[in-house]
Order: C-alpha cells, then structure tokens, then sequence
C-alpha cells in the first residue's frame, strides 16, 4: 500500500471525501510506504486546513489516537523525522501552522533527517520565508537560538535565503515577542471566542513589535489585518462607555466567571504572562482575578453593549456612569494587586499610562 484514501483526499483537499472517510472509520494512524507519512502529514504538507482539522478532531474521539495518545499523534514523525509542523512551516502553511501549535504541536522539535537534521519549525519557516508562520511559532515561544545540526540558528538559514524580513524578525538582537501565556492552559475553560479575542490581542502587540523592528529595514509590513478594521471602529464608538479599568484605554471584551470582572484583552494577557511559574515546585498557578483574586476558573467574551439608537446618551449614559464607578470602587479594592501588574513589562503600553491614571480616577471616586 502506498498512500491510504484518506492520505489522497487530504493531499487533494477533498475535505467532503475526508470527513466521509473519517465518518466511516478510516484509519488516521496508516503511514505511506514512500515516506512513512500519515494523512496528518499530508493535509500539513498540502495546506489543508480544513482536512488537517478534520482529522485532528477525529482523532480527539478515535480509538487508536486515544491508545496512542492524541499529544503523539498530533507530533507523529514521518520516514525522516518531521512532525506534520514541520511540514507545514516548511512549506508555509501558516494556518495549518496555527491548528498544529492548538493542537498540541511541540514547536521546539527538531527534526530527524529531514531538511538539515535537528532543524525545528522555526529553521523551516525561515527557509520557506513565511512571515506569517514565523510570527505564530514565536507568539508559541519557538527559541531564536536554538541551533540545527550544522549550528545555525534560525536567523542565519532566513539570512541564506535571502528573506530579509523573516531574519529582522529573528534576529536575536530584535525584541522579544509576547508569547501565548502558559498559564491561560490552566484555564480550564477558556471558551474560543474569549481565546480568539486575546490571540487577536497577542497578535496586535507583536505586529506593533514588528512594525518597530522593520522600520529601520528595508521591509515593511503589510498594513495591519482588515478583519480587524470593522471591529475597531465599533469598539472607538463605544470606548468612552466601557473602558477596562486597568489600562483606561481598551474597551472591556473578556469577562472572568464566575465573579462577572471585566477587563479588556490586553489586560487579561499581560495578567497570564504576569503569572511565572513557581521555581521550587515549577508549578503553574492558575491566574486570579485582580479585582476581587477569586481564582480565574472561566474566562468568556464580555458583552459589549450596541449603542445603535440615538436616544443612547439619556439614560443608558447614566448607567454606564454607574457602572463605571462601581468598577472603580471595586478597582481599589484590589489595587494591591495593580502593583504587580503594573511591574510587568511585557506591555509597556499599559504599565505607564495606566498607573498615572488610576491614581486620578480613585481620587475622584473617593471626593464626595
Ligand atoms: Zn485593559
Ligand atoms: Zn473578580
């Protein structure tokens, strides 16, 4: 047997084939004779990324992924040592490159024979010069300096093959990137729109970063995604009703459960990155809230009120004005915590500005 029917409807991108085959019980765990290589593979290799989540969630459920362990499955190797994220930065497939890393993807494995031996996705992408792919396995905190078989780093192989973009961005002299907090997996409920939300936020940040560390090259980015654009708007709108109480400065768009706190994105993120792991036990607690510290169990999409009608600033101004004082109040509750916040640094943005700011709205919370 050469390649099984699942590996050719994935190589192909038959997605309707794929599910069909899934459906009837396929056999996810067959590798091909050429290059010992699983349909998961094949789907990486391809870019399919709708094949490459239909087999991912059907091996979530599938006996032999549950014998084999699912984590396993998901860093399979072929013939030459590549995991399906190799392939798949290898070849720049960003999207596929994002399911993986979900997924469960080791994003530091280094190859076996494949491409030069010890290489990780990272080197790969480098070869391939896809920015997109680069910019996803940092924000998963790939190393910039580990080194292939032949000691290069990532910067040299993109520097190789003249992708002068990826190797600004990989250059260990450029900023470090923000990188997908650790502690956020301790959330044992992390429900996808709220983590959407703050991947989206991660993403903002490091596209500033990366905006700083290009302007000096002869690269520059694409303008920022246009996905976005509409968001933003509606979000500037609404931003002097529901500011997080944080920064002062983003709406409020992740709410914690079950206290019902809100803050915003960004906030929420550098909250998790805040959170180090304990270096006696090298545990990671679980973030808490920093309004009221309950323990974060649950963080969900808050709802952002519309304010469509033009009889918006009587009445439903008075209620945010309430709203936004009862925050305040209960911010100074728990200012202690702010301290440690505001110490962060991954987020310059918000540790700055935002303390100047709090002082002054806690002084006039507490004016009678
Ligand atoms: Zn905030
Ligand atoms: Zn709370």
């Amino acid at each position: 047997m050469v390649q099984t029917p699942l590996m050719l409807a994935a190589m192909h991108g038959k997605i309707s084939c794929v599910e069909k085959l899934l459906e009837a019980g396929a056999n996810v765990l067959m590798f091909d004779s050429l290059h010992g290589r699983t349909c998961l593979h094949y789907a990486a290799y391809y870019g399919h990324s709708d094949c490459l989540q239909a087999i991912i969630s059907s091996a979530h459920s599938s006996p032999v992924a549950v014998s084999w362990g699912f984590s396993r499955f998901v860093n399979i190797r072929d013939g030459r040592g590549a995991t399906p994220l190799h392939l798949a930065a290898r070849r720049s497939r960003p999207e596929c490159v994002h399911i993986l890393l979900d997924n469960g993807a080791l994003v530091c494995a280094a190859t076996g024979g494949y491409c030069c031996p010890a290489s990780t996705p990272l080197h790969l992408a480098a070869r391939g010069g896809s920015l997109d792919c680069i910019r996803a396995l940092l924000a998963w905190g790939a190393d910039r300096i580990q080194r292939d078989s032949s000691g290069r780093i990532p910067y040299i192989v993109a520097l190789k093959h003249k992708h002068g973009a990826c190797a600004a961005m990989l250059n260990p002299s450029s900023a470090e990137p923000l990188v997908w907090p650790a502690p956020l997996k301790f959330i044992s409920e992390l429900n996808q729109e709220a983590k959407a939300l703050l991947e989206q936020a991660l993403m903002e940040a490091n596209r500033e970063r990366e905006k700083n560390i290009l302007k000096g090259t002869a690269y520059s980015l694409p303008s920022p995604s246009h996905s976005d654009v509409g968001t933003d708007d509606n979000l500037s709108v609404e931003s002097d009703l529901d500011l997080c109480c944080i920064c002062f400065e983003q709406v409020c768009t992740i709410e914690v459960q079950n206290c019902g706190h809100q803050m915003c994105a960004q906030c929420t993120l550098a909250l998790c990155c805040h959170n180090k792991p304990n270096p006696t036990t090298l545990c990671v607690t679980p973030p808490v809230c920093p309004f009221c510290r309950s323990t974060i169990a649950r963080l969900v999409v808050a709802e952002i009120k519309t304010y469509d009608d033009a009889d918006h600033d009587t009445g439903d101004n008075n209620s945010s004005k309430l709203r936004k004082a009862r925050r305040s109040r209960n911010f100074s509750e728990g200012s202690s915590s702010f301290k440690g916040l505001s110490a962060l640094g991954s987020f310059g943005k918000m540790g700055v500005r935002g303390s100047g700011r709090i002082l002054a709205e806690n002084e006039w919370v507490d004016k009678p």
